[in-house]
C-alpha cells in the first residue's frame, strides 16, 4: 500500500517537473519572441501550465523576497496572455523615437506585449484615428499610447478623443482629466503620477504643505497641481505670466518645475529645505568639438542643491517614473478589463 502511494506521488511529481521544464522553456521562447502569447495555441498551452502551477506557485511566491516586481501571473492564467501596451509613433521625431524605444524596451522587460506601430509623418488624421479605433477593438491591446506631439496637420485633441477612456494609458482622454478634476478613480498621466509618487515617498504625509507647480500644461502642471491638492496641499500654479515668480516659489515646501526652460530656477529662488522635482528636459547647445549638447532640466541642479532638502536629476529623476507609471496604468488596465483583482502595491 505505501510502496504504491509512493510510486504515485513519485509518478505526479515527474509529471510536475515536467510542467515546469515545459513552462520554463515557453517562457524563454516568449522572452525571446520565438513564439508569441497573441499565438491561440501558445496562449492555450500558456494557461494550462499556469493553471496547474498556480497552486503549488503560489506558497512559494509568499516566501520569495519582493524583488520589486509586479505578479500578474493570476492575470496571465486566467487570460492565457500578458497585457498588452499598444505604442503609435507619427513621424521621425528624433526625441520621440527614443521615448518610444525606451518605452517599448521597459514594456518587454516587464514580461508584457509592446505593440508598435510608426507611421510616416504624412499619414493622415483620419488613418490615425482609424488605427486608434483598432487598437480599441484589439482584445490583446489594454493600453494605448500614441506619442505626442503629432505633426502640425493633426489635432492632438480630436486624436486623443478617439481613444477608449478604458485603455488611455496616459491618462490624456478628457473622460479622465475630468475623472482626475472631480476627484474620482481616472487614468493619472504618466509624469504626474510619478512625481507624486517621489513625493511620497520621500515625504509621507503631504497634508498642508505650500506645494508650487511652475507650468500649466494639460499633461503635467494641471494634473500634477489636481493630484497635489487630493493630498491636501496648499496649490499654486505659476505660469508665463505669473508676476515674481521667484517669490512665489520661495513660499514654497514642495516645488515641481515642468517649464521647458533650461535651468531657469536657481537656488535662491528656493526656501532652504524645500523639495524640488524637476520635470523639464532641455538640450544644452553642444559644447565646443561635441555633436550633442548636454541634457538638462528646468532647475539649475548644482546651485539648487545648497538650498534644497532634496531634488531629482535630470537626467534620470522624473524620466524613468514616468516610465514606471505608464507600465503600472497599463497592468490597472489590464486587470479591470479582464474583470481581475488589480494587484496590490501599484
Ligand atoms: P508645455 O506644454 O510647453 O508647458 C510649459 C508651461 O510652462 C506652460 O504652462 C507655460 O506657461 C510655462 N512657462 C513657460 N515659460 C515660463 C516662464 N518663463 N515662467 C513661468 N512659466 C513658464 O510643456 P510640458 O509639456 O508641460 O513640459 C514641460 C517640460 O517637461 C518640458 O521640458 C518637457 O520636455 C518636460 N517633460 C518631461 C517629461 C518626463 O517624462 N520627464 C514628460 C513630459 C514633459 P503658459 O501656459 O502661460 O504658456
Amino acid at each position: 500500500m505505501l510502496l504504491a502511494l509512493i510510486s504515485i506521488i513519485g509518478y505526479l511529481m515527474s509529471i510536475l517537473s515536467t510542467v515546469v521544464i515545459v513552462q520554463f522553456i515557453l517562457s524563454l521562447l516568449i522572452a525571446f519572441n520565438v513564439v508569441s502569447l497573441s499565438n491561440n495555441i501558445v496562449s492555450s498551452i500558456w494557461q494550462a501550465l499556469n493553471v496547474i502551477l498556480d497552486p503549488f506557485l503560489r506558497p512559494i511566491r509568499k516566501i520569495l523576497p519582493d524583488t520589486g516586481m509586479i505578479d500578474f501571473s493570476p492575470f496571465v492564467a486566467k487570460t492565457g496572455r500578458s497585457p498588452g501596451l499598444a505604442v503609435v509613433l507619427v513621424g521621425e521625431d528624433p526625441a520621440s523615437q527614443v521615448y518610444v524605444g525606451s518605452k517599448k524596451k521597459a514594456t518587454v522587460e516587464a514580461g508584457m506585449e509592446s505593440f508598435e506601430h510608426k507611421l510616416s509623418a504624412s499619414v493622415s488624421q483620419d488613418e490615425l484615428i482609424a488605427l486608434v479605433e483598432t487598437l480599441n477593438a484589439d482584445p490583446a491591446v489594454d493600453g494605448i499610447l500614441v506619442q505626442l506631439p503629432l505633426p502640425a496637420h493633426m489635432d492632438d485633441k480630436a486624436v486623443i478623443a478617439a481613444i477608449d477612456p478604458a485603455k488611455d494609458v496616459d491618462g490624456f482622454h478628457v473622460v479622465n482629466a475630468g475623472r482626475l478634476a472631480v476627484g474620482e478613480d481616472a487614468f493619472v498621466p504618466c509624469t504626474p503620477l510619478g512625481c507624486l509618487m517621489l513625493l511620497k515617498d520621500h515625504m509621507g504625509d503631504l497634508s498642508g504643505k505650500n506645494a508650487v507647480v511652475i507650468g500649466r500644461s494639460n499633461i503635467v502642471g494641471k494634473p500634477m497641481a489636481q493630484l497635489l491638492l487630493a493630498e491636501n496641499c496648499t496649490v499654486t500654479i505659476a505660469h508665463s505670466r505669473t508676476q515674481d515668480l521667484p517669490d512665489v516659489v520661495r513660499r514654497a515646501d514642495i516645488v515641481v518645475a515642468a517649464v521647458g526652460r533650461a535651468e531657469m530656477v536657481t537656488g535662491d529662488w528656493l526656501k532652504p529645505g524645500a523639495v524640488v522635482i524637476d520635470v523639464g528636459i532641455n538640450r544644452l547647445a553642444p559644447a565646443d568639438g561635441q555633436s550633442k549638447g548636454r541634457l538638462v532640466g528646468d532647475v539649475a541642479f548644482d546651485d539648487a542643491l545648497r538650498h534644497a532638502g532634496a531634488i531629482t536629476p535630470v537626467p534620470g529623476g522624473v524620466g524613468p517614473m514616468t516610465i514606471a507609471c505608464l507600465l503600472r496604468n497599463t497592468l490597472v488596465a489590464a486587470h479591470r478589463r479582464a474583470g481581475i483583482t488589480v494587484p496590490e502595491g501599484i
